[in-house]
């Protein structure tokens, strides 16, 4: 009896609440995700002393295969999602590295996640914890993958499902969403107009909107691509990390994850530059870096790298502020280079990303050109989301196939001719 009291206040201790970001207001565990003083946003504020006691790297190796056994980092007390994400591979880059002049270069590719993007870990996360907290309904403004990702966990959760997304979106994003049988609603605009249509809906609808009301436990789960990198490298960090930008959050979560097995003892030094990339034709962050000033104005997003076509990042300042403090970068890459760099990896790491890989790589090879990335500097970078989905992106820049008659001759004159 006394054992179980006792543990029921462990299993609880290892959150405090939620904490304003700007002015340190405390508020208590629910779907809430701004300071009613400062309008700041609110984040999960742990006990870290409480957490150091707990973990081990021992105790984590021995962990699920999946983003749960980090869970003494994450915001949630009782039963977790039966969805397997995470822990995907990272590989040694050697082809693109040797191309690159970066012997000492990682792809960590997240393109393999059950949905086939990065969000899986933030839904997971989220979906966990609206279902704590007793929604029966689970909602999102997406940019796409958000979208897909939701509809297939609230499926699998028997949750009422309903995504809003922009009505431009790829054909293969909308399928991807829609083949998990959610309420798709397109939206005649930008993310932006969706998100300012979602933030109106949440006010008035009891819905957990993934990365709105429910935004702060959300976005924690993006520390486990942080937490993974370390576990992977044999418990060290990297020196340089290049990270896609859409609000930001992913960059700052990833060096959060750094930062919080620092606090816990887990690994003794944090020494990891973060650098950002977007594309040219949505790049707020970009040009704020570029500017040299923490003053973010808003763009209208005109990119193919859609999923990060976020025109007024929400963590935008917080990733510029990450990217500074370590002495990293903010790029921005052409329509062109993304497609390039979807192509790069594809043809040296086998991998086939979207359009934010794209941006990735295109950003990582700019970064390595310009001796920002020195050559001796272990880099990993983060593939976040799968190429299948954006197949318009890249349908153009291919060759097409040989087509011939179904005969040696046929085939031999195609070999003959000088074809690859
Ligand atoms: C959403 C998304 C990102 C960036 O996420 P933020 O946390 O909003 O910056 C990166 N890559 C892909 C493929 C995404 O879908
Ligand atoms: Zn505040």
């Amino acid at each position: 009896m006394c054992a179980l009291a006792d543990e029921k206040i462990q299993a609880e201790s290892h959150v405090r609440g939620l904490k304003c970001r700007e002015c340190g207001n405390i508020y208590p565990i629910e779907a809430v995700h701004v300071c009613e003083f400062c309008f700041g946003p609110l984040e999960v504020d742990y006990n870290y002393d409480y957490i150091a006691e707990l973990v081990s790297r021992e105790k984590i190796a021995r962990g699920p295969l999946n983003i749960w056994r980090y869970r003494d980092f994450l915001p949630v007390e009782g039963d977790v999602q039966d969805f397997a994400v995470g822990l995907t591979p990272l590989v040694k880059a050697e082809n693109l590295g040797r191309q690159l002049g970066l012997p000492n270069l990682y792809i960590k590719n997240d393109s393999v996640n059950p949905t086939w993007s990065f969000k899986d870990r933030v839904v997971a996360v989220a979906l966990s914890k609206a279902i704590e907290l007793g929604f029966d309904t689970i909602a999102c403004a997406s940019t796409g993958n958000l979208a897909c990702s939701v509809a297939a966990q609230g499926a699998k959760a028997g949750l009422k499902t309903l995504v809003f997304i922009p009505a431009d979106l790829e054909k293969g994003k909308v399928n991807n969403a829609a083949i998990y049988g959610p309420h798709v609603v397109a939206i005649e605009g930008n993310y932006d107009d969706v998100n300012r249509l979602c933030s109106e809906i949440a006010d008035n609808y009891p819905w957990a909107f993934v990365n709105i009301n429910i935004r702060p436990y959300y976005a924690e789960g993006s520390k486990t691509l942080g937490f993974e990198t370390v576990e992977q490298l044999g418990w060290r960090t990297p020196d340089h990390v290049v990270v896609p930008i859409a609000s930001g959050s992913l960059l700052t979560k990833i060096h959060k994850g750094f930062q919080e097995f620092k606090k816990t003892g887990l690994i003794n030094e944090v020494k990891t530059r973060v650098s950002g990339a977007q594309a040219q034709g949505c790049g707020p962050v970009a040009t704020a870096f570029a500017e040299d000033t923490f003053d973010i104005r808003p763009v209208k997003p005109n990119t193919i790298a859609k999923s990060l076509a976020i025109g007024n990042p929400a963590d935008g300042y917080y990733a510029l502020k990450v990217v500074k403090e370590t002495g990293g970068y903010v790029e921005a890459v052409t329509d062109e280079e993304i497609v390039e760099g979807i192509r790069l990896l594809a043809r040296t790491e086998g991998i086939f990303t979207e359009t934010a890989g794209g941006v990735t790589i295109a950003t990582l090879a700019k970064l390595a050109r310009t001796g920002k990335i020195k050559p001796d500097e272990l880099t990993v970078a983060y593939i976040t989301g799968n190429g299948l989905k954006t197949q318009e992106a890249i349908e153009e820049a291919l060759a097409a196939p040989s087509k011939i008659q179904p005969t040696l001759e046929a085939f031999e004159a195609v070999i003959k001719g000088g074809s690859k």
